[in-house]
């Protein structure tokens, strides 16, 4: 179940019944009025907004672009690169000023090889699906080796294995429970809803950023049926875990990322010592669905010469994992892994545009998602949907802007990357403009793939709600919106800007296909949803321009 928001809240605040029926019945509007119109009351602004999306959306031609021509956008590669020039080019299209690509580095970059993997005992010749980790290393040439249940906690227990692991491929977690298709709720949501009235201590958020470094291993480790993404309770976590792992999941021992410390590193180099193949994790999802995740890690050359790490489909890891527990008999696979680590360090970009304020320019509103994604498809809901989500709502309000009405602030839209290892892009913009933070009024992030947007998680910021809620009144036309919560998400490019102490709210979304999507090869642009994504850009677009709009910078505390 989705965390969903009581509605007797928005019913209480219910105030103007009319416009919420013009807002839905409106007839497909005009073009915005080429002639100089007198300023716009609030709620006409809405309107305007609303139906120039409806109207005449680019959402869907825009996210074919990106998902097809361009492809997916590994950060640090060519196609990353060219979706930064076209996304720039669509801004300054748009009438978008200041349209630039800001620069920042990433260490060294990584290109995805081959990944093989065949049973050779028992002879069935069973093709095993796979799919390198993100920055893993190959291996040596094309090896056969026993495949080894490790069950090794602590350096001692790893004595056991001495001598015994020549070109072994590794399993060491059980295979994951993966719902039935069937049972829907384990793929929509199934967590509570944060009510709205719940009080909130707020979070010592210099903390929050540094706890979630590792955050990506976390969101994306399976199994599936205990990865959730976006909407976490963090304050729920156990200390020292990662804020986006859900609390259930029983903490490991920092499989694929380097989250479990120091064990992590001496299994890595006993198993380097030992001459293994390569260590296998199940991708967790149902019916064939590959993941990928993981990010650059310390140098390249230590890199490069690290243990290499396969996701495997759910269905080929469970039949290695009973093969492999026979107690007397052999399981041998021939396995081939050739990845290839691009020198660095590399110059990787944001793109980023803006609509400039006419009253308090300095002032900024941001409205943004990342574009980069994994390449194992197009990143289409991971996350193209946000990204032309922004691209949309930057063109309805630079639209409004050619015709006089122009936000009082700027808002300023942006297209992060190095997301997926780690939320690098938005933490280098925080970083940038750290003199220019108290001047933010917040962060907006569509970041859940192609659900419709039911309202924003405040991040605790309890004060806000009846602060904004107001004026967000017109959204409540809006199919599938619900309003304001307290709640708080992680993973993903507002959580920067909330460490730093500006709100940052990412956009509560229906979850749609998205925990079956992401980071799959199945990210492709037939997922996508093109009333939802409307939908999405309407919120976006109308809250954008409120809180530019309101007298002050939202409260911080
Ligand atoms: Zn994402």
């Amino acid at each position: 179940m989705l965390p969903r928001v009581p509605v007797s809240r928005l019913a209480l605040s219910a105030v103007i019944g009319g416009l919420c029926l013009l807002l839905t019945n409106r007839t497909p509007a005009a073009p915005l009025d080429p002639a100089p119109m007198p300023h716009m009351a609030a709620a006409d602004l809405d309107r305007a907004l609303v139906a120039e999306i409806k109207a005449r959306s680019e959402i869907m031609k825009n996210l074919e672009y990106l998902s097809d021509r361009i492809g997916g956008r590994l950060t640090g590669s060519a196609s990353l690169e060219r979706a930064n020039k076209w996304t720039a080019e669509k801004m300054k299209e748009y009438g978008l000023e200041n349209v630039r690509l800001e620069p920042w580095e990433i260490p060294y970059g990584w290109e995805r090889g081959k990944a093989s993997m065949r049973l050779v005992e028992p002879g069935t010749g069973v093709e095993l699906t796979v799919a390198s980790a993100g920055w893993s290393p190959g291996t040596k040439g094309k090896v056969t080796g026993d495949v080894v249940i490790l069950n090794a906690r602590t350096k001692d227990d790893l004595q056991a294995y001495k001598g015994k692991l020549k070109n072994a491929v590794i399993l060491r977690q059980p295979p994951a429970k993966v719902a039935p298709v069937t049972d829907l709720n384990s793929y929509l949501g199934g967590r509570p809803t944060p009510k709205k009235e719940e009080p909130k201590k707020e979070e010592p958020k210099k903390e929050e950023l540094k706890k979630e470094e590792p955050k990506k291993d976390a969101k994306e480790a399976p199994p599936f049926v205990r990865y959730d993404v976006k909407n976490e309770q963090p304050k729920e976590q156990p200390k020292g875990q990662p804020k986006d792992q859900p609390k259930e999941q029983p903490k490991k021992g920092g499989e694929f990322g380097g989250f479990g410390g120091q064990f992590q590193t001496e299994l890595n180099d006993f198993l380097k010592a030992e001459g293994a193949a390569c260590v296998v994790s199940d991708s967790g999802k149902p019916h064939g669905l590959l993941v990928t995740t993981g990010g650059w890690r310390g140098d390249r050359a230590v890199a490069e010469e690290g243990i290499a790490r396969v996701y495997m489909v759910h269905e080929h890891y469970a039949l290695l994992w009973r093969l492999a527990s026979r107690p007397k008999e052999t399981t041998r696979v021939e396995v081939e892994i050739s990845n290839k680590f691009v020198p660095g360090p590399i110059v990787v970009y944001n793109t980023i545009g803006e609509v400039r304020g006419s009253e308090k320019p300095d002032e900024i509103v941001v409205v943004g998602a990342h574009l980069d994604s994994w390449e194992l498809a197009s990143g289409t809901t991971d996350n193209g949907t946000g990204s032309c989500v922004v691209l949309e709502t930057a063109r309805v309000v630079a639209a409004l802007a050619k015709k006089g009405e122009a936000p009082k602030r700027t808002i300023r839209f942006c297209l992060f990357t190095g997301e997926e290892q780690g939320l690098y892009g938005s933490r280098k913009y925080v970083e940038k403009y750290k003199a220019d933070l108290p001047k933010h009024s917040v962060a907006l992030v569509h970041d859940t793939g192609t659900g419709k947007v039911l309202g924003f998680g405040t991040q605790g910021r309890t004060n806000i709600i009846p602060f904004l809620e107001p004026h967000l009144e017109s959204l409540k036309a809006v199919d599938g919106w619900k309003g304001l919560d307290a709640g708080r998400q992680g993973g993903t490019d507002h959580l920067p800007f909330e460490s730093a102490g500006v709100p940052g709210f990412a956009c509560r979304q229906d979850a749609d296909e998205y925990r079956l999507t992401h980071h799959t090869q199945s990210d492709t642009f037939d997922k996508a949803k093109e009333p939802n994504l409307i939908q999405g850009a309407q919120v976006m677009a109308v809250t954008a321009m409120r809180i530019a709009n309101l007298p002050e910078l939202l409260p911080r505390k």
